[in-house]
């Protein structure tokens, strides 16, 4: 059996979408392939990483030409020939990856992985593996691609492949093959929207994130009564339902969608795509042969994209968004004659199964790989953590790790929860509880809901977030004191629509300070990362138990979300949520209490020391984590305790387990 390591970085679009797409393809070209996709990038640099991709979304959004300027400097920066500097923690990593999987071919989607591998295996006459990397720039591609050596680099066209090779690749290791888009694009029978005299012209217009004035230009493209209109508006709700109350009057040639995972049929349904220059929409336009008018590039990373469609005559780019309807008027003029050309030669620029061919590619690749055995397997590491406290760990004579126990979603008197915080320290305390995370309601007030739920006390203020927070601290302190427990500060984010396919609920574990409520989902999920908590879809699936209003935005895009989140509840209370296990995601299990008798539910066990950053660490790597369905007394006897004999017989109520704590202890 073959085995294909994909590594790519969530850094802008694009990377991840080519990893994506490579696997897919590969799964499906050779199913019995073992393939893997690693961000390495999240793994290893964590908070740090999780700080940069903040900074770059939000450089990116407000400030393009501040991000163009760091964009040259990254150019410029040590990642390629002077060694890899900062980046030791990295080399460390993909050392253990590499030692660990040993493939038989190692593809990357992000450029900078190859310069380690340069410097991991620069001793060795072989490297034990191929070495593919997949060029996500066209055009102005950035250095650092191909300032360290591959096997094979593979670019999306030949304009690229011209650019690489002036830069002193060989000709004969660059393949224009194609961006690998979705393998959906190369299914039998698809074919590119055809255009009927006199017939309806189709366009596309995606609304990007902060373009939000763009009524007037979608007014003057109507104006053309040929005109069939499709907007996206992303995640924005609020904006899908002005617009569709703005376009109601023009009965049917207007439709309005929300955030959809079917862009590759929606692409492929229409005769133009409006829309910006990112890496991952342009190829899936141009392999659907989809003629694009470009009305916004990101400096930098999308220049080279715009520059394609131009150099190509694939389409066209708008200097300003108000430049589109004329430029849509030209294209269809004269019998269409330009929007033909562009359609002409999208036919001959277009490559729909460029992943499987990539994938084949990658499989001949796997034929030559070299021989691992000539290199040692990585070590087990051990970490010690001399802050843990240490427990007894022997149980039946055999040595073992207690697992915590672990509740991150409960609700105190501050939103709708019955008990206060102090007395809910003191219920999970002497039920051997290792490590609870308070999690209030937190209202968006921008959405009715929000709106309503703000007004009826049941749930916090954003008045009383300071105070919250403070007593949090103080019963931080008493718990570790009193039971050895951890008790974490959390928010659970409410962002309710109206109805369960809009509504989203958010936990927020570890917070160190409050986070606005009026943040849409993933700008709070980046402002969790930055002060290090765990961002965790709570409830995300259909409820089986009676109660609790479905909350399902999350699930229903998880294709966007799933890069973004820690982990997902597969179990809240009584209900367990099978999908998320299928899908392999994350996960976690809690109670949602809200009452004494709600303590009677699915919890999370892991085997990690007791302490904040590695309960946190243990759930994003998703190892040695499994849910247990509390019941009083049964499950302390498999575990052990950090015993304090006095505590446990001022505190422990049930004698049960007293008796299990005191052999625990005195093994
Ligand atoms: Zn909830
Ligand atoms: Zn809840």
């Amino acid at each position: 059996m073959k085995k294909v390591l994909i590594l790519t970085a969530g850094f802008g679009e694009g990377h991840n979408a080519a990893a994506r797409n490579l696997r897919d393809a590969l799964e499906l070209v050779a199913p019995e392939t073992q393939v893997e996709v690693l961000d390495l990038f999240e793994s290893t640099y964590g908070r740090l990483n999780s700080i940069v991709k903040t900074a770059h979304l939000g450089m990116v959004r407000y400030a393009p030409t501040l991000w163009r300027g760091i964009y040259s400097l990254l150019d410029h920066a040590s990642v390629g020939d002077s060694g890899v500097g900062g980046l030791t923690r990295l080399r460390s990593a993909l050392d253990d990856v590499l030692r660990v999987t040993q493939p038989d071919c190692v593809v990357s989607t992000y450029p900078a992985y190859a310069p380690v591998i340069k410097e991991l295996f620069r001793d060795h006459s072989e490297k034990p593996f191929r070495f593919v990397t997949i060029v996500t720039d066209s055009i102005s591609v950035n250095a650092s691609w191909h300032r360290a050596p591959s096997d094979a680099f593979v670019v999306a066209n030949r304009p690229t492949a011209t650019v690489l090779h002036h830069a002193g690749v060989p000709a004969e290791r660059i393949y224009p093959l194609g961006f690998p888009v979705s393998p959906q694009f190369a299914a039998p029978g698809i074919q590119p929207c055809p255009l009927e005299d006199d017939g309806p012209i189709k366009l596309l217009y995606v609304i990007n994130h902060g373009k939000k004035k763009c009524g007037k230009v979608l007014d003057r493209l109507l104006e053309n009564e040929r005109v069939h209109l499709t907007i996206t508006t992303g995640r924005d709700a609020e904006l899908k339902a002005e617009l569709q109350d703005r376009f109601r009057k023009y009965d049917g040639r207007v439709q309005v969608l929300g955030w959809t995972n079917q862009m590759p049929a929606l692409i492929l349904s229409h005769h133009v795509l409006i829309g910006k220059a990112g890496g991952a929409v342009v190829q899936e336009a141009i392999a659907a042969r989809c003629p694009m008018v470009i009305n916004q590039i990101i400096p930098g990373q999308e220049t080279g994209n715009a520059q394609l469609i131009q150099q190509l005559g694939l389409g066209t780019v708008a200097d300003r968004n108000r430049e589109v309807p004329g430029l849509i008027e030209e294209a269809f003029a004269k019998d269409a004659r330009l929007w033909r050309e562009w359609r002409a030669n999208l036919m001959k620029a277009s490559h729909p199964d460029a992943a499987l061919r990539i994938a084949e590619l990658v499989l001949r690749q796997c034929e030559d790989s070299g021989d691992w055995s000539k290199f040692a397997p990585a070590p087990l590491k051990v970490l010690p953590d001399a802050s843990a406290p240490t427990a007894p760990a022997v149980v039946d004579g055999t040595a073992a790790r207690r697992a915590l126990l672990c509740d991150f979603h409960i609700h105190s008197n501050y939103s709708d929860g019955k008990l206060t915080v102090p007395e809910l320290v003191d219920f999970y305390g002497p039920r051997g509880f290792d490590c609870i995370c308070i999690t209030d309601h937190l209202a968006d007030p921008r959405r009715v809901i929000g709106k309503l739920s703000n007004l009826s006390n049941l749930v916090l203020a954003e008045s009383q977030l300071e105070e919250y927070f403070e007593v949090l601290d103080r019963e931080r302190r008493r718990a570790w004191r009193k039971y050895g427990m951890l008790l974490l500060s959390g928010i659970e984010f409410n962002k309710d629509g109206l109805t369960k396919k809009s509504s989203a609920h958010l936990l927020g574990i570890d917070m160190q300070m409050p986070i606005a409520s009026s943040l849409d989902l993933p700008e709070t999920i980046a402002q969790l990362h930055a002060q290090g908590a765990l961002a965790v879809a709570s409830h995300p699936h259909v409820f089986k138990s009676e109660w609790g209003k479905n909350t399902l935005y999350l699930w229903e895009n998880q294709d966007e979300f799933a890069p973004l989140l820690d982990a997902w509840e597969i179990a809240n209370r009584n209900d367990i949520f099978a999908p998320v296990g299928l899908k392999r995601l994350p996960f976690i299990a809690n109670s949602d209490f809200h009452k004494p008798k709600h303590i009677y539910s699915w919890k999370t066990l892991l085997q990690c020391d007791k302490q904040p950053d590695a309960i946190k660490d243990c759930i994003r790597r998703n190892e040695h984590v499994s849910i247990t369905l509390y019941r009083e007394g049964g499950l302390l006897p498999v575990t052990t305790r950090v015993a304090r004999p006095q505590e446990l017989v001022e505190k422990v109520a049930r004698p049960l387990h007293a008796v299990a704590m005191l052999q625990a202890a005195n093994v």
